[in-house]
């Protein structure tokens, strides 16, 4: 039976998928944690601030029910790695923060697993590019469709500028680091991220896809007696042609 490209990038997506579950469960298995229970402290390691986080919002990050949350956290508790407290903010809400020992097992959380990782290294670097290009449509996408949680995405922030250099090896431009990056170089899950006002995010995707950028005023376009700043995040940052 032939099939289209679409269902092949499934089937291939999905052994990419396998291999991680599998990696997921022998690392979490050997730590005596279920997957989402690693994924749940690492989570909360990795959220912004000291203010913990409540439950729906860990839900939202994972994708999953608040049912199958409450289920994974109930059970951390239990096994000390976190503690439940009084929002500070909302006395009558519930915020979750690690314990020192939620903490210690946080650290040994593995991001993602070797395999992958190794698979993805043997890959030539425009291959790769390539690769990581499409996925972060695809996330997109996904995301837009309420499938996903929000991503903390390039195509998304507002400190990014679309194919700014155009013919460079890294054609985009970051104004938070004040510096060119590639296609290889695109982030889904950056923690300086700021999303964009919902327009320009819009204006974003739509520059970045067809290769031009956002507008003639940006760090890659010289303008006479204007010497471009080593990095633009104390200048407001605002998505200039965003509305056009
Ligand atoms: S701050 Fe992060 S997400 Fe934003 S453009 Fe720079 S690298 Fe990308």
């Amino acid at each position: 039976m032939d099939t289209t490209t679409a269902e092949r990038i499934v089937a291939g997506l999905s052994k990419v998928a396998l291999v991680v579950r599998h990696a997921q469960w022998a690392a979490s298995g050997e730590r005596g944690l279920t997957p989402t229970q690693s994924q749940i402290l690492a989570i909360i390691a990795a959220a912004p601030g000291p203010q913990g986080m409540g439950v729906k919002a860990v839900a939202g990050h994972m994708a999953v029910t608040m049912g199958t949350a409450s289920e994974a956290v109930a059970a951390l508790v239990d096994k000390g790695l976190l503690r439940k407290e009084a929002d500070e903010a909302d006395g009558r809400a519930v915020v979750l923060r690690l314990t020192a020992m939620g903490k210690r097992e946080a650290a040994r959380a593995p991001e993602r697993p070797g395999a992958i990782v190794e698979a993805a290294e043997a890959m030539p670097e425009g291959e790769r590019a390539v690769l990581l290009r499409g996925l972060v449509g695809m996330v997109r996408t996904m995301q837009e469709r309420g499938m996903v949680p929000a991503a903390r995405m390039c195509v998304e922030c507002r400190f990014f500028r679309p194919n700014e250099h155009p013919g460079k090896g890294k054609p985009h431009h970051c104004l938070f680091i004040g510096a060119p990056i590639g296609d290889a170089d695109l982030r889904l899950d950056c923690a300086e991220m700021e999303p964009a006002e919902a327009p320009a995010r819009a204006r974003l995707w739509e520059v970045f896809i067809n290769g031009e950028p956002l507008d003639q005023h940006g760090p890659g376009h010289a303008r006479p007696g204007v010497r471009a700043s080593k990095s633009r995040r104390a200048e407001s940052p605002s998505l200039k042609g965003a509305s056009k």
